[in-house]
């Protein structure tokens, strides 16, 4: 019997674990099709804490566990939360155990990129449409027929339309991130983790990743087209403490959370499914990306085990009602983390 030829759609932290799970037990005849040129051609934000039980356990099923340890900053589990007027700290959890160590998107990408064989990864060869049976029309216009299409191709996915009609909403929260490098005064208030404030539907959230860089990112309730400037950022914070109102100074990236339908599922459809932010986009809870490695690793086991077909159908019988689950809890949560504003009299 000749190899399943297996096309995945997108090079994100999901489509690369399920390619590398997969080479890992034989199957060679795997393509990765990225839209973007090359693996630098947008800088990959942020930090990831990787749960036990969920994204620990896919980086496991890849063989890159001890690798992901030396890159984990255990010390990024410490939270902090300080009052919005005083900047002291109020709640505070020490960094222990290694339920959640954070690590920079960037590395983790990176990390399963080198454990790839060469060339599985096709950059610049974006997916316009899948279609049931396992039918890929790229960017380009041209076509190719697969034995299996997986979407991992996030939250505006192409090939999703070939399971589901859904489309992600907006969920009313913008997040507008800032940027901030060996900033002495506000790397102690992020401490070695994360830090958060709130304060009547405004949130300030700030996070310590690699090199001593900060990511910051306040959160509020806004239709989905504003920009807020700089200065309409402190003008909002007016009555916060100068030193959090400084997390707010920097060029801001507009970024307006979007969440598909809830519940979001599909019936088995022949050569084609879908993981990660492609299949249940939700709200940034801590979450997203545990769940689309947690998928891809399922995934690629249950191909292993049970071959495409039946292999696509166990995975997507235990994926789709974990998140669907995942979903309901994150909506409302991120609706009351980030709640109303009081009208000002
Ligand atoms: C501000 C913010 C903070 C977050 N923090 C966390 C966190 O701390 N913990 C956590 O678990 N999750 C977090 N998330 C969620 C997490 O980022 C996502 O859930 C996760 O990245 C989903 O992975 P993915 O592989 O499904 O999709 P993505 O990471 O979006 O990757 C999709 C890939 O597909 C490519 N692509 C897109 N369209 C096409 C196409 N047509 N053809 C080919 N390729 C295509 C893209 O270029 C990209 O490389 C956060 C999200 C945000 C917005």
């Amino acid at each position: 019997m000749t190899a399943p030829h297996i096309a995945i759609a997108g090079a994100g932290l999901g489509g690369l674990t399920c390619a590398r799970v997969l080479q890992q037990r034989g199957f060679e005849n795997v393509t990765v099709f990225e839209r973007e040129s090359s693996p630098d051609a947008r800088q990959q934000g942020g930090t990831i804490d990787l749960h036990a039980g969920s994204g620990q356990e896919a980086v496991r099923a890849a063989g890159l566990y001890d690798e992901w340890r030396a890159l984990a900053r255990f010390e990024g589990q410490e939270q902090r939360k300080v009052d919005h007027a005083t900047a002291e700290l109020v709640e505070h959890e020490p960094a222990e155990g290694d339920f959640r160590p954070e690590i920079d998107r960037g590395q983790l990408r990176q990390l399963l990129l080198d454990s790839l064989a060469p060339g599985t990864v096709a950059w610049g060869r974006g997916v316009a449409a899948a279609a049931p049976g396992g039918e890929v029309t790229f960017l380009d216009g041209a076509a190719a027929a697969f034995d299996l299409v997986v979407g991992a191709d996030g939250a505006w996915s192409r090939v999703r339309p070939a399971v589901s009609p859904a489309v992600p909403h907006y969920t009313g929260v913008l997040f507008v991130e800032t940027r901030h490098d060996r900033d002495e005064r506000l790397l102690a208030l992020t401490g070695g983790g994360t830090m958060v404030a709130e304060h009547e539907g405004l949130m300030l959230w700030a996070q310590r990743n690699s090199g001593d860089h900060i990511r910051a990112y306040a959160c509020l309730r806004a239709v989905e087209d504003w920009k807020p400037s700089t200065a309409e950022l402190l003008d909002l914070y007016a009555d916060w403490h100068p030193d959090l109102r400084a997390f707010l100074v920097g060029e801001p990236i507009h970024r307006p959370l979007h969440t598909l339908p809830t519940p979001h599922t599909w019936a088995t459809t022949p050569g084609v499914t879908l993981l990660g932010d492609a299949a249940h986009l939700m709200p940034p809870l801590g979450v997203g990306a545990n769940l689309a490695l947690q998928d891809a690793a399922e995934l690629a086991l249950a191909i292993a085990a049970h071959g495409v077909r039946e292999g696509v159908q166990a995975y997507e019988s235990v994926m789709l009602p974990r998140a669907v689950a995942m979903q309901e809890l994150a909506n409302p949560g991120l609706l009351d983390m980030v709640p109303e504003r009081p009208a000002r009299v």
